[in-house]
């Protein structure tokens, strides 16, 4: 289920139908993966004023926080991703008790959806694995990210985070496969375990994400909302322009991220690389251009500039725009001052002990640990029974992005035929081939809004399908 909550159906008698094999589970209920409870407390890479799932009300987290944790530090502080778990499970029980109150009703079923037939008058029909099937008029598929391919034999898959670090701190060398924000989670997790060997994060780019800068958001001068609604034919080049105006114009020294664009593996020295971007708030920058006009300026560009930026810029933009909290920034920059962690490029393989690199170099390790698992997936899952099910039953394409097409703005499916399916919507990763993203949040909050507007104006519009 996507985690966002709002008010807006009013009074209105809804029926709503949550489907998620998550149910099942007590301590796991509407918390999806990321958020499960986890002894290593893993943080947010966001601060706590950035995670309201509210929409309409950013300070709803902050609130719930502070009712949590009374004695707790405010501002800026970077609440473990279990906490904001328990955030979720709250807000959805808080949200089953409103919903008793009003004249409809909210059903749980704790199955997977395998199967979504439509009628000619549109209803929708939800299959579930034994056979139950269940109508409704309006149905959005809020399925997350798939888990990728399985972690190779004797590879220790990074989470739960729990046995692997308790195995990890037994061996004097760990390898971490990936250098992307689970790796970090890997490494802050070993350091504040008090891990005294020597930890090499490898990667084919080994390129970390961007330490968060702790001074405010660059706000955006030259790529304002006006100046994109119309700006037409927007290819690579001109986007690279427009975000170096940007830059200029707010006084960002860009040379950085210049040169490990320019370069083919960077080979930048990464705590230099790690501390610029700290203080010189070129990736706040890119946060502010992801965050503000991301979805906006990918719905301009031209396809073929949309295949070159996700197969050669992509990687980059989710390592800046997702950066890693600075507390963490500080304990990684630490270990790499003293030596206790290394980062290498050029990885072309690795087993349950070795890594190998494209220079032919191998190197041997006391226990490798696989980050790339649900982490690093540059694209969404199209693999699910249920994505199967509705592009079998050509209700849906799959987007040579990730995920399904949908309609911009309204987020509804897209068939073969290009007709847009009204009353079927995607939320989240599904969607991320139409609206780029790297903030998974912020874009399931904006999605969930324009979904349920678009839902509400069909409701007035027209006479409810079917009961
Ligand atoms: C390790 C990790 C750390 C992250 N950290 C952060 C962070 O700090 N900040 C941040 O903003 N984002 C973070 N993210 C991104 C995170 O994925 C999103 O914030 C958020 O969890 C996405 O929510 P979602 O509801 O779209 O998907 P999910 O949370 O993946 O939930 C999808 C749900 O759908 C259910 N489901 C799947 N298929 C079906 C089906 N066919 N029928 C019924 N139910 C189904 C699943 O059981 C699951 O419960 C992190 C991601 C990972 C993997």
């Amino acid at each position: 289920m996507a985690l966002a909550i709002t008010d807006r159906f009013g009074h209105g008698g809804v029926d709503l139908t949550v489907f998620d094999p998550s149910l099942h589970r007590p301590d796991d209920v509407a918390r999806g993966f990321p958020y499960r409870a986890d002894p290593m407390e893993p943080l947010l890479n966001a601060p706590a004023h950035m995670m309201s799932i509210r929409t309409g009300d950013p300070d709803d987290f902050l609130r719930w926080y502070r009712r949590a944790s009374p004695y707790s530090s405010d501002g800026d502080v970077y609440v473990t991703r279990p906490t904001f778990g328990q955030y979720l499970s709250d807000s959805f029980h808080d949200l089953r008790q409103r919903w008793g109150s009003r004249d409809g009703v909210l059903h749980c079923v704790p199955e997977e959806v395998v199967d979504l037939v439509r009628a000619d008058d549109g209803s929708c029909t939800l299959s579930t694995p034994h056979g139950s099937h269940y109508g409704f008029d309006y149905v959005a598929l809020c399925i997350g990210w798939s888990s990728s391919a399985d972690t190779p034999a004797g590879v220790s898959p990074a989470y739960p985070l729990r046995p692997t670090i308790r195995e990890a701190l037994q061996q004097p060398t760990v390898a971490v496969v990936g250098t992307g924000l689970a790796a970090i989670d890997v490494v802050r997790a070993l350091l504040i375990s008090g891990y005294r060997g020597r930890i090499t994060l490898g990667s084919r780019f080994g390129l970390l994400p961007a330490i968060r800068s702790t001074s405010p958001s660059p706000s955006l001068k030259v790529l304002t909302p006006r100046f994109i609604e119309e700006t037409e034919g927007l290819d690579l080049q001109r986007l690279l322009d427009l975000i170096e105006a940007e830059a200029d114009a707010n006084g960002i020294d860009v040379s950085v991220p210049r040169r490990v664009l320019n370069q083919r593996r960077p080979r930048i020295d990464v705590a230099d690389y790690l501390r610029r971007s700290r203080d010189e708030r070129w990736a706040a920058l890119f946060v502010a251009i992801c965050d503000e006009c991301g979805p906006a300026l990918w719905n301009k560009l031209d396809k073929s500039s949309r295949r070159a930026f996700r197969s050669i810029l992509h990687r980059f933009f989710q390592a800046w725009c997702n950066p890693m909290p600075p507390q963490t920034g500080d304990l990684v920059l630490e270990a790499l001052d003293s030596g206790s962690l290394v980062v290498r490029n050029g990885l072309a393989g690795f087993d349950a002990r070795t890594l190998d690199f494209v220079d032919g170099a191998e190197e041997r390790f006391g226990m490798v640990i696989d980050a790339t698992r649900n982490a690093s997936e540059p694209l969404a899952s199209q693999d699910s029974k249920l994505v199967r099910s509705l592009l079998a039953r050509r209700e849906a394409v799959a987007d040579a992005f990730g995920g399904l097409t949908v309609r911009f703005g309204s987020w509804s499916l897209v068939n073969p035929k290009e007709s847009t399916i009204e009353n079927v919507y995607a939320i989240g990763s599904l969607t991320q081939g139409t609206r780029y993203y790297v903030n998974a949040l912020d874009s399931i909050l904006r999605t969930v809004d324009e979904a349920v507007e678009h839902i509400l104006a069909a409701r007035r519009a027209t006479p409810v399908l079917s009961g």
